[in-house]
């Protein structure tokens, strides 16, 4: 079985900025991350490989410095890793980006064909969780979304059985394979990986594909392919603090009563 995970370098948005005068990301006060959710469907992809055999592949697209990313997956026991990487690809909004994974993909399938592709559910910088579902339209597969659980995989029936998160808590779908799948990250617990993947990823070196190496339209790629564009973003309004409302306890009943009233009257004008 031939597994492949899309994994995306994010900065690390616990320590991200953002600067007040342009209105954008200052990615320089974060360090460069694997998106956690792509860290469990890695993860996911490495318990498979134990229980049924096969490979794990990644990719990723991004800059050069994305194939740390690429790296880190080495360490966590995939076996092998692609990297989209070209100027042309900048500017690329989710449906680019979805058209450039999966030329990388159907390149890989050409001499290796995917059984199963999984992302994250969504990257936690861009959030739009539009990827995943583009790659498999692309690539012609069905697609099993917000999945917390395998139940099951049978290979020589060729189908996967999933739960799916849903409001009311889960659903039990079927696929034929090969499919596509996006990871909660309560599918998994991660682990700490051992010295000898370690060691293998820091020596790894993925392969590096551009547009050259793939048969493409370039008016799908980068800003040409992208009818999206980011108009302005901003942080929302911080939140001022509560009011303590102090007096005896017919004062403050008295007050709150007020400050609901003068609120309802606010909200109805
Ligand atoms: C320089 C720059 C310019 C941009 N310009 C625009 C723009 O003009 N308009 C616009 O709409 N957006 C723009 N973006 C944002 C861009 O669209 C998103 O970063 C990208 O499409 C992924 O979307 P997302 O982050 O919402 O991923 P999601 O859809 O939330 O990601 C879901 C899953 O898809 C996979 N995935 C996502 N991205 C990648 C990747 N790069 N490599 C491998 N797997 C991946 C992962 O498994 C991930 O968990 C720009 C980004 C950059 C860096």
């Amino acid at each position: 079985m031939h597994i492949m995970v899309c994994v995306k370098q994010v900065p690390d948005t616990t320590e991200v900025k953002m600067d007040p005068k342009t209105n954008t990301l200052d990615r320089s006060s974060a360090s460069a991350i694997i998106n956690p959710y792509d860290a469990h469907a890695v993860e996911e992809a490495v318990r498979l490989r134990k229980e049924y055999g096969g490979k794990v592949s990644v990719i990723s697209m991004g800059p050069p410095q994305a194939q740390e990313v690429i790296k880190k997956c080495i360490e966590m026991g995939a076996d092998e890793g692609y990297l989209l990487s070209d100027r042309t690809f900048a500017g690329s909004d989710t449906l680019a980006t979805s058209f450039i994974i999966s030329m990388g993909i159907k390149k890989v399938m050409e001499k290796d064909p995917v059984d199963l592709v999984l992302c994250g559910k969504q990257a936690i910088d861009g959030d739009t969780a539009q990827v995943g579902p583009g790659i498999a339209c692309r690539l012609g597969f069905p697609q099993l979304t917000y999945v917390e659980k395998i139940e099951s995989l049978d290979l020589e029936k060729n189908h996967i059985t999933v739960h799916r998160k849903i409001d009311s808590g889960f659903e039990v779908v079927r696929s034929s394979l090969p499919c596509l799948i996006t990871v909660e990250k309560s599918i998994n617990e991660i682990s700490y990986s051992p010295l000898p993947d370690m060691i293998k990823a820091a020596r790894y070196r993925p392969a590096v594909w551009g547009i050259g190496d793939f048969q493409s339209d370039p008016a799908q790629i980068g800003l040409k392919g992208s009818p999206t564009s980011v108009r302005s973003i901003f942080p929302p309004p911080q939140r001022s603090g509560g009011e303590i409302l102090k007096g005896s306890n017919r004062e403050v009943a008295k007050k709150l009563v007020d400050n609901l009233k003068g609120g309802i009257l606010r909200w109805q004008s």
